[in-house]
């Protein structure tokens, strides 16, 4: 099998015949039982709204089981899987060291609401590798890190008003559910039901890649804001990579007006390497939150800051921020297990190189073929964009009308055993389980799902 996958790609992309032909749609007959009932559980059916499939063709698969890189569906179906479960997964599904150490930290019971010694273990591993946390605290998911993050902010400075990006995903806390209104320096308009407004006036929000609105967001609330607010690499809106150059700018201007920096890396912490973006570009944020990774697969998140800053939480200082779970041994376990792997030398220069590999081979393709297409990457994420565009630096920037091609390619991918998220605007993701041969025969059903995308 791998010999002929060689002999097809081995040499030019531009060579491969064109695919015309559609695969019939797998069976989904259990999914749908299973969907149909889970209706009734569940609003729309899931327990969080991008699985539902609404944006893409079909019903949600229900997942059984997963190992390495691939996850198998009720019907029985196989797929190599660029999902990971929206990213926590760098390691793979069911991976053998993080199930060994889960499994024997369990044997001692689950939850104790005290101090262990796992919380430690896995503080050391995080704090002794990042120059951007002395203290950290956990918590039990990247929203709940995020929102801590931003009280935090707002307790340490005394200021109300936090600045945030069109485009950057936070998690679902109020004051982070909002969205630019019209103008370039706007109040957020709240982005779900349910938010007061008076929560979102508090939050600013402005374009990504545009230094004008910045100054002028510092102009006109001087000295009211406590925090700007950026994704490390925004990667929940496509992936929308800044230039090194803008990100400095931020630092600066933060750094001038007495407002916090807060890096969110839920998505970016642990994936671009052992310390995020901040690192990346070579920025040391204020306040740095990781989630996804961290936990390998169970629910942590975390919020870390100079000591300076981190003694304004409780019980050390006034900002109260408490959880029931936080810390739960078997969730640390699994961090421990995760990171230790991650903090070996070449750990990420193997999974980079792979992943480079990849889509580099995917983009020849589509230029070949003089497909309007782009693949947007960084490390082992990458994005799918059916634009011309060599940049996307903003939200403006996606055309909201190129997601029905991603609809035809996801339903084509899943009908060759491919698995992305359903959404054009997620990213992708191979984690060290992806194989060159899984990446291989991802290609050749990317390939061919391309081509009926484009079909004339
Ligand atoms: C996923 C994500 C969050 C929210 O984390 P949850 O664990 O889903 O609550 C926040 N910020 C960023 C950048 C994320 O990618």
């Amino acid at each position: 099998m791998l010999d002929s996958l060689k002999k097809m790609f081995s040499g030019n992309e531009a060579d491969i015949p064109v695919n015309t032909g559609s695969k019939p749609d797998i069976s989904r007959v259990k999914s749908a039982e299973l969907y149909e009932k889970s209706k009734t559980y569940f609003p729309g059916g899931v327990n969080s709204p991008v699985r539902a499939f609404k944006s893409v063709y079909g019903t949600p698969l229900f997942i059984e089981k997963g190992d390495g890189c691939y996850i198998w569906d009720a019907d029985g179906n196989q797929f190599i899987d660029f999902c990971g479960s929206w990213g926590p997964l760098i390691l793979g599904h069911n991976n053998p060291k993080i199930r060994e150490k889960v499994t024997e930290v369990m044997q001692n019971g689950m939850s104790f609401g005290a101090p262990t010694a796992l919380e430690n273990e896995l503080a050391e591993l995080i704090i002794k590798n990042n120059r951007f946390v002395e203290k950290i605290r956990f918590t039990s998911s990247g929203t709940e890190a995020v929102m801590s993050a931003i009280r935090l902010a707002r307790g340490f400075t005394s200021r109300d008003k936090i600045l945030k990006f069109e485009g950057c995903y936070h998690g679902h806390s109020d004051s982070l559910l909002v969205k630019a209104g019209s103008g370039l320096v706007t109040f957020g308009e709240t982005s779900s039901a349910g938010v007061p407004k008076s929560f979102a006036e508090e939050t600013i929000v402005v374009p990504l890649n545009d230094k004008t609105a910045i100054e002028q967001a510092f102009a006109q609330f001087k000295d009211q804001i406590a925090a700007v607010i950026i994704e490390g690499i925004p990667a929940n809106n496509g992936l929308i990579i800044q230039d090194e150059e803008y990100i400095h700018f931020l630092r600066k201007i933060c750094t001038d007006n007495g407002s916090l920096l807060i890096f969110d890396e839920v998505i970016t912490g642990f994936r671009v390497g052992f310390e995020g973006a901040a690192a990346h570009y070579g920025i040391t944020p204020d306040i740095v939150t990781y989630g996804k990774i961290i936990g390998g697969g169970l629910p942590v998140g975390m919020y870390g800051a100079r000591a300076e800053i981190m003694a304004h939480i409780s019980p050390d200082g006034g900002v109260y921020q408490a959880g029931t779970l936080s810390g739960n041994p078997v969730a640390m376990a699994a961090g421990i297990a995760t990171l230790t792997e991650l903090n070996k030398s070449s750990f990420y220069k193997d999974l980079n190189t792979k992943a480079q590999e990849f889509v580099a081979s995917i983009q020849r393709f589509a230029t070949a073929r003089n497909y309007k297409f782009k693949v947007f990457t960084i490390g082992s994420i990458f994005w799918f964009a059916f634009t011309d565009k060599d940049k996307i630096q903003s939200a403006d920037d996606i055309d909201a009308s190129s997601m029905e091609k991603f609809k035809i390619m996801h339903r084509e991918l899943l009908n060759r055993g491919i698995y992305l998220g359903p959404s054009g605007y997620e990213v992708g993701f191979v984690s060290s389980a992806h194989t060159k041969i899984e990446l291989e025969k991802a290609k050749r059903a990317i390939f061919e799902a391309l081509d009926l995308v484009f079909k004339k």
